[in-house]
């Protein structure tokens, strides 16, 4: 590799860790994606112009139809379906991975032999497996954030028992492929890994619950940077192995925070549900009759009340109700009122998902605060509003042991004088289980979409 690509490839690196450190926080995220689209323009203009580019009829072909698609896709999708539009990236690094270690493997012009050959093989082995995990990982998962797939954990008998014993064989096949010497058996076991790891992959996601599907959605952005990596060394690009590792791991990370957030263990999550027993929660409808109030009922209440805390939820992305909830924060905050808004880590069907809408239509920072910092606080408050929120602030995860959420802490709202629900009808939240919240003395459902609720409230406080 010569030096001045060497010298772009390690600007772009250092852009991707200034655009990392960005996005850590609110106020600078937005410098954080200029410092990514900066670093992966450096990228994509050094390896282009690079000495080892010379098919540019074909480079063009390929990019324009990725721009036009890539265009078309971010100009189409919904705030809403952004997971699923992730869970497909997330399978296209995969496939890259895969397609990119068979063709390591075919490519006739690689000759290698001794300890060169075996770090080779093994790096076409690792890049396949992993590659093909992700994305059949990935498609899972968007099947399930799709409704296509029930977002129930697949129980299959034996499960762990299969992820053992594909685990246990692909590395017995790991073994085998190293040592063989491009023959049909090395061939053959590549082909029957393939296929084991794409299995393996589509399982691991299908057998965990639609409550920590948000564990999946990091762990798999953390695999898709892992197979980037193993692709960078297996086409000797550092800084794909570079941009690799950062994603891998900060992946990684992510996932461990959010599964300390939700009270899940970590290894549990990635092994597929390891150690949970897969107990569905028996539904009971005891719970009685849930409180129907009218938009002046609320409004009312809201007038009296001197503290409001305003808990939203993935029905607040639905109804795009983000522009009139800061609108009725704003009136609220001109009366003298505190109005402060509490953020589940898992809100929504992104993280952060809640952040970036709130920050959209330009709620202030300061009264936008994550769940440790305001659940004490529910007791002394007059009026919390539900907006288009439920798994988030189901009581039943700190009373109901054997619920599919049990252990999950939630938004305590329950705790506040007053707690009113938006939402359109009785349904369940994305886990799927019933909510006695609705049920309680201090509990009002304000049924109807939520931005229409909101404008309603805006224009009777
Ligand atoms: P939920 O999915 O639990 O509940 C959302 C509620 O919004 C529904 O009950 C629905 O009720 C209501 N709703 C939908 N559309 C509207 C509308 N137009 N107006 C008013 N209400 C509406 O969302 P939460 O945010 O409470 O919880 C998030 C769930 O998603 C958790 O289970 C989490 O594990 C999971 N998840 C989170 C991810 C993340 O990264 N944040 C990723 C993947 C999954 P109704 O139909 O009656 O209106």
């Amino acid at each position: 590799m010569n030096t001045a690509l060497s010298m772009a490839y390690l600007l772009a690196a250092v852009f991707f860790i200034l655009s990392l450190g960005g996005l850590s926080s609110q106020e600078t995220a937005r410098r954080g994606i200029v410092y990514g689209m900066t670093g992966m323009l450096i990228a994509v203009v050094a390896t282009v112009a690079s000495a080892s580019v010379q098919a540019y009829g074909l480079l063009a072909i390929a990019m324009s139809v990725g721009a036009v698609i890539g265009l078309a896709l971010a100009h189409r999708v919904e705030m809403t379906a952004m997971p699923q539009l992730v869970a497909l990236l997330h399978s296209f690094v995969g496939l890259a991975a895969m397609l990119i270690g068979w063709g390591a493997h075919l490519d006739p012009r690689i000759q290698l032999s001794g300890a060169e050959a075996v770090i080779h093989s093994t790096e076409v082995y690792l890049g396949v497996f992993i590659g093909a995990i992700t994305m059949t990982g990935s498609w899972a998962a968007f099947g399930k954030l799709q409704g296509l797939l029930s977002s129930k954990p697949l129980m299959l008998p034996f499960r762990h028992g299969l992820n053992a014993a594909a685990l246990v064989v692909s590395v017995v096949l790991l073994l085998i492929f190293v040592t063989d010497d491009h023959t049909a058996l090395g061939l053959t076991v590549l082909a029957i890994m393939t296929i084991i790891a794409l299995l393996l992959g589509a399982h691991l996601v299908a057998a965990i619950g639609g409550a920590d599907m948000p564990v999946v959605i990091s762990m798999l952005n953390s695999y898709s940077g892992w197979a980037a990596a193993a692709t960078g060394f297996m086409l000797g690009n550092d800084l794909l192995i570079i941009t690799g590792a950062l994603v891998g791991s900060s992946g990684a990370i992510l996932s461990y925070i959010m599964c300390r957030a939700m009270n899940r263990s970590f290894i549990s999550v990635i092994l597929g549900g390891f150690g949970s027993d897969g107990s569905a929660v028996v539904e009971d409808d005891s719970y009685g009759e849930a409180r129907s109030a009218t938009h002046d009922d609320v409004a009312e209440w809201m007038r009296e009340a001197d503290s409001v805390i305003i808990a939203p939820g993935y029905g607040m992305a639905v109804a795009h109700a983000q522009q009139s909830v800061a609108e009725l924060t704003s009136k609220l905050r001109k009366q003298g009122k505190t109005v402060r808004f509490a953020i589940h880590p898992v809100a929504g069907r992104l993280p952060g998902h809640m952040n970036v809408l709130l920050a959209e239509a330009n709620v202030p920072y300061d009264i936008v605060l994550e769940m440790d910092e305001i659940n004490a606080d529910f007791p002394n408050t007059d009026v919390v509003l539900v907006i288009g929120a439920n798994d988030i602030v189901n009581p039943d995860a700190q009373e109901k042991p054997g619920s599919p959420i049990a252990g999950m802490p939630v938004l305590e709202v329950w705790k506040a004088r007053k707690v009113v629900t938006l939402k359109r009808s009785m349904a369940t939240g994305y886990a799927g289980v019933g909510n006695p919240l609705f049920y309680r003395d201090n509990s009002a459902m304000l049924f109807g979409d939520a931005k229409d609720s909101v404008q309603q409230l805006v224009s009777k406080v």
